[in-house]
Parts: structure tokens; C-alpha cells; sequence
């Protein structure tokens, strides 16, 4: 059966680290055109102090791994995305208790999880133009192709392109959500800035995992 463990999984999540804070540039453009600015700046700062979290620290299991981080982008990031992007690690933790390594569908229910707490902390609905367009359709292409054969990198990549066709969805779509709500059709033709961070989140953990 295909796995992860803590090791695979750190390693991944740093490579998710790197790639974030180095499209701080981009981020802030869009949450500059639609937004209040301020995407980029939370992303690269929790997932700067994350990256340097996990360099410093060792883990014992997934669950103290994603436990971590989730804390960690709650603490550092801030705004509204601080504690979604938080809850995504946090949310399904009680379904990893206990597993030294993750098979493709528990990665897939753990995400889900993190996705329904999202959607029920953060009240958005699918075509309000946020992070759950782009979380929604990456499970749901991860949640079709995962079995105990499914390689790990595969999974991962499955959403991220899942994730990047939800990206491209909410270029229509106009804003119902947070600070970009505002700018109502003026937001058409621009991603919504959360979205391209959950695309970003997947690859980096597809292309960083061993
Ligand atoms: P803030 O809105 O506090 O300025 P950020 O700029 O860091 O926070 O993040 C904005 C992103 O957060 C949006 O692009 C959107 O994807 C996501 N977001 C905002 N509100 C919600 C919500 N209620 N549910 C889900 N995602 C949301
Ligand atoms: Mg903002």
C-alpha cells in the first residue's frame, strides 16, 4: 500500500512553504486589485514562520505534524485566512490519531474534513469566490482516483490541478466573501486570491513529497 510518513509529509510541507512565500509577489498583486492588499504579506508570514517551525522541530506522527502547522499559520498569518488556512490542518486531525503513516484516502478524508470545518467556521458558499473553490474541486479530483495502489505524488498532483480548474472558475465569479465583496464587478476576470494559495498549497506538497 502506498504511504506517508512524518518525514515524507514535513518534507512536502516545506516545499508548500518555499512556494508560498515566494509568490508573496503575485498574491498581493490580486488581493491589491480585488482585495485589501494584504493576502500576500499573511501567506508569506505564517508560512515563513512555518517553514522555519518545521526545520527546527521533529514530529512523532502526522497528527503532531499537521497539529503544528496549523497552529502555526493561526498564530502568524492573521486576517480571515490565518484561521481557515489553520482549520485546514486542524480540522480533521482526530481522523489521523494514531497512524504513523497516511494512506491516499486517509489524506483525502483529512483534507475533506479541514474542507467541511472551513466551510463551516467561514460560512462561504461554493461560487462566493474563495479558497472553498478551489479546496472543493481538488478534493473531489483527489477523492476520484484515490486507492491503496494511487502514488502519493499522483494524489497530490490530482488536486492541484483540480484545484488550479477551480481557480479558473472564480475569474467569473463575483465576490460575496470578505474585503473583496466591495469591488463586485470589478473583480470579474481576477482569481480569487485564496484560491490560487490552496492551488499553490497542492502543488508544493505534490512536488515535495518522497
Ligand atoms: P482578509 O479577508 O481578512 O483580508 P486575506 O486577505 O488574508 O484575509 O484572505 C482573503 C482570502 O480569504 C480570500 O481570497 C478568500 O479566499 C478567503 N476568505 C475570506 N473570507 C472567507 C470565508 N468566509 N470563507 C472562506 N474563505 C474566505
Ligand atoms: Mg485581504
Amino acid at each position: 500500500m502506498e504511504t506517508v510518513d512524518t518525514e515524507a509529509l514535513k518534507h512536502a510541507l516545506i516545499n508548500t512553504s518555499e512556494l508560498i512565500v515566494d509568490s508573496e509577489p503575485e498574491l498581493t498583486e490580486i488581493d491589491t486589485v480585488i482585495g485589501d492588499g494584504d493576502h500576500g504579506l499573511g501567506m508569506k508570514n505564517g508560512f515563513n514562520s512555518m517553514k522555519e517551525m518545521l526545520e527546527l522541530e521533529d514530529f512523532d506522527s502526522p497528527y503532531d505534524l499537521f497539529h503544528a502547522c496549523g497552529i502555526c499559520l493561526i498564530k502568524n498569518m492573521g486576517g480571515t485566512s490565518g484561521v481557515l488556512f489553520g482549520t485546514l490542518f486542524i480540522g480533521g486531525l482526530n481522523l489521523i490519531k494514531n497512524k504513523q503513516a497516511l494512506s491516499c484516502t486517509d489524506i483525502v478524508d483529512f483534507f475533506d474534513k479541514g474542507y467541511g470545518e472551513i466551510c463551516r467556521r467561514g460560512r462561504a458558499k461554493l461560487g462566493d469566490k474563495t479558497m472553498i473553490d478551489a479546496l472543493e474541486p481538488a478534493i473531489k479530483g483527489m477523492r476520484g482516483i484515490a486507492t491503496d495502489e494511487t502514488n502519493m505524488h499522483d494524489l497530490l498532483f490530482v488536486g492541484y490541478k483540480g484545484a488550479l480548474a477551480g481557480v479558473e472558475n472564480t475569474k467569473k465569479m463575483l465576490p460575496h466573501q470578505g474585503r473583496s465583496k466591495n469591488f463586485r464587478e470589478k473583480a470579474l476576470g481576477w482569481p480569487d486570491p485564496g484560491a490560487v494559495s490552496v492551488s499553490l498549497l497542492f502543488k508544493g506538497m505534490s512536488e515535495g513529497v518522497r
